[in-house]
């Protein structure tokens, strides 16, 4: 199914948690570790990467409803809003 000819493609994870080859970037980043989905941007993300700790559990996402499939929740710091609606079961 993988093309090896085709280049820049992203390694993302998939509704079940599996990883694919996509031609597409991931829009969202994850942690495997924390089961825990963010943005791009995120602070908190980016200070991890700098620290060397978060390479080899770091995942990406192609949107938000496949983070949520995979059971990821969202990060308290870049979406704080869509945090409190999940705990609040909205
Ligand atoms: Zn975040």
């Amino acid at each position: 199914m993988l093309n090896a000819v085709l280049t820049n493609m992203s390694t993302l994870t998939g509704a079940n948690g599996a990883a694919y080859s996509s031609p597409i970037k991931g829009a969202f980043g994850g942690n495997r570790t924390t089961k825990v989905y963010g943005l791009m941007t995120c602070k908190t993300a980016a200070r991890y990467v700098a620290a060397g700790t978060y390479q080899k559990s770091r995942v990406f996402f192609a949107d938000e409803a496949t983070a949520v499939a995979a059971r990821y929740r969202p990060c308290a710091r870049c979406m704080p809003g869509r945090a409190a609606e999940i705990a609040g079961g909205v």
